[in-house]
């Protein structure tokens, strides 16, 4: 074992031959000689465990190469790009919506050089970071005016923090809904330092509870969309329009957490319905807040829109500095909203609506160049093409199965598979699909570029 330790080069020597030279050139001395000291050390582990040489050890050059490899390595961004092949189309744990060409474009121009963040060209002074985005929005959904901050958890925070703060918030107990990523409105209640008020019972919840439950120190009536799941059989819930009577009585406002708060009807492409922000906004909610990288399909950002009182004490608020978006995002934002305004155009422009409306024939065809190309790759694999279910993820709509294609991969040998689902996952760039039924499924409805992918699979 001594001997083994005595023929590990010193991290000197390693540098003064031509080829370390060359490396801190190309590296610089810190990174080079840190990463020297982390290939000797693991050599010393593997020495005292295995009493072996790890092979690069063996020659200066095969040494060297290793280094330079891991140099190179440790440059590649973790955060990679991956294909979705899940078949859910805004997957939370895949970045949820894929952002458009003109927001791609538009944050670029914001990253690269200064904008006009803060600063109203016409008249040459100071103005607000959302000014743009909230002219934008209530041309699109008629409010008054509109707040943007990090993400809609955030924007939840920010209206109870401003307007609820040691008050009561009356809710609805089939609406205390816990989304993914730890968001429980009891929890946000009580960050917010504002007590929760719970009124009617899980399936049932009616107008007089609500009224049964106002006092002095309510702040608000608060409507919260359980978009993940769903109470089915013996349910009661009270709409919106009824509950903005019942405040506008008691001057006490009603806000509404609308989760993926889509700007067009879906149903007007055969998918399922999901409540606008237009129509709340109709019904007379005060404050409505939504997500901008769910159905909305652009950036991560929480939306707030409503009454103009309202939203001016959310922009002045300490905590609207601590939740405020940057320029790249809001970059990005304003230019997904400006898609809105050309709707016919927003099945070719808003990728998240492209992947939702594709059809069954569109799939189809992506899934037999798919199945194609992998039966090149995985001959003792049997491949087929099956109809399939989609989602639209996000906690949108849970239960609403969206038809999909899938190219399926099964094998009499459990063990192949699961050994080639962790194949697809290492791929330079990976794959990520589901298993069910003893068969991988590769789900094309969710995938954002064939022809990356079919690049992608060569690697196989
Ligand atoms: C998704 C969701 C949230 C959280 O939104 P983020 O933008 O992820 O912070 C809050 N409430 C509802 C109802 C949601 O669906």
């Amino acid at each position: 074992m001594t001997a083994l330790f005595q023929q590990l080069p010193s991290v000197d020597k390693l540098l003064k031959t031509p080829q370390g030279e060359l490396l801190v050139d190309q590296f610089g001395h810190t990174a080079v000689v840190n990463m020297i000291r982390q290939l000797l050390q693991l050599a010393r582990e593997q020495i005292k465990e295995t009493q072996q040489l790890p092979n690069y050890f063996n020659d200066v050059d095969h040494t060297i190469a290793e280094i330079r490899y891991q140099l190179i390595q440790q440059n590649q961004v973790q955060i990679k790009s991956v294909h979705n092949l899940t078949g859910t189309v805004l997957h939370t744990n895949l970045g949820r919506a894929l952002w458009s060409a003109t927001a791609q474009q538009a944050a670029l121009n914001a990253m690269a050089g200064n904008v006009a963040l803060e600063y109203d060209l016409e008249i040459g002074k100071r103005s607000h970071r959302d000014h743009y985005i909230s002219e934008l929005l209530t041309q699109l959904t008629g409010a008054e005016a509109a707040c943007v901050v990090n993400n809609n958890a955030a924007a939840v925070l920010l209206m109870l923090a401003t307007f609820a703060q040691g008050k009561e918030v009356i809710i609805s107990r089939g609406e205390l809904i816990e989304i993914g990523g730890a968001f429980r409105i009891p929890d946000i209640m009580a960050q917010a330092g504002c007590t929760l008020v719970e009124v009617g019972t899980t399936n049932r919840t009616h107008l007089k509870d609500y009224q049964n439950a106002i006092n002095e120190n309510t702040a608000f009536l608060m409507k919260v969309h359980n978009s993940n799941y769903q109470i089915c059989g013996f349910t009661h819930s009270v709409e919106e329009h009824k509950l903005t009577e019942l405040g506008k009585q008691f001057n006490i406002p009603v806000i509404s957490d609308l989760g993926s708060g889509a700007l067009i009807d879906l149903t007007q492409y055969g998918l399922p319905k999901e409540p606008t922000v237009q129509e709340k906004l109709a019904q007379g909610v005060d404050l409505i807040s939504f997500s901008g990288d769910k159905l909305l399909g652009g950036v991560q950002a929480g939306i707030i829109v409503g009454k103009k009182s309202l939203i001016d004490q959310l922009q002045a608020h300490p905590l609207k500095r601590v939740l405020r978006c940057d320029k790249v995002i809001l970059a990005g934002l304003e230019a997904t909203l400006r898609l809105y305004l050309q709707p016919e155009k927003l099945i070719e422009t808003l990728p998240t609506l492209r992947l939702l409306t594709q059809s069954i024939a569109q799939l189809n065809e992506k899934a037999e160049r798919v199945k194609e190309q992998l039966s090149q790759h995985l001959p003792e694999f049997s491949l087929q093409i099956e109809a399939s279910y989609a989602q639209i993820g996000s906690g949108s709509q849970p239960l609403a199965k969206i038809p999909s294609v899938a190219v399926t991969i099964a094998n009499q040998t459990n063990g192949k598979l699961t050994a080639l689902l962790q194949r697809l996952k290492q791929l330079p760039t990976p794959i990520i699909a589901r298993m069910e039924q003893d068969k991988i499924w590769l789900d094309i409805r969710s995938l954002a570029n064939v022809d990356h992918l079919l690049e992608s699979l060569q690697a196989l």
